[in-house]
């Protein structure tokens, strides 16, 4: 199995991952650069150490300022008239408890995040003063 061929979605939230899944993710054939194998590692990091996450993966992808896009589109930053609303429920729970952990929360990815994050806050607090606006 290839890393585009593993369905993330069974993985669970913020929970431990069953052995079998572990085993599945460890056998898979992962090439560390796509939307699929950035999801699965956002999926394990809140119950695995970065060790184990670099075992699995060969190298921290959330220290990978090339997945950005990959980032954006996963966590719904970026338009798109498709959203799959439970990938990106699912992983931003996951990228808030990563966001949470201090000795992670310097990542080049999770750095990312959190300002995406505010510049969505405040494009929200933008247009609710339009809004108000008579
Ligand atoms: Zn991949």
């Amino acid at each position: 199995m290839t890393c585009t061929e593993f369905n993330a979605d069974t993985l669970p939230v913020k929970e431990a991952i069953p052995q079998d899944l572990l085993l599945q993710i460890k056998e898979m054939q992962k090439c560390g650069k796509c939307a699929q194998c950035l999801y699965t590692y956002i999926l394990l990091a809140p119950t695995m150490s970065d060790k184990e996450l670099i075992g699995l993966f060969g190298y921290d992808l959330l220290e990978d300022v090339e997945l950005k896009a990959e980032l954006d589109e996963l966590a719904g930053f970026k338009l798109n008239p498709y959203p799959n609303r439970l990938r990106i429920a699912r992983v931003n729970k996951c990228l808030q408890s990563i966001s949470l952990q201090q000795e992670r929360s310097g990542k080049a990815l999770i750095k990312h995040y959190i300002n995406e994050c505010i510049k969505q806050y405040e494009g929200d607090m933008i247009e609710e003063y339009f809004n108000m606006a008579p």
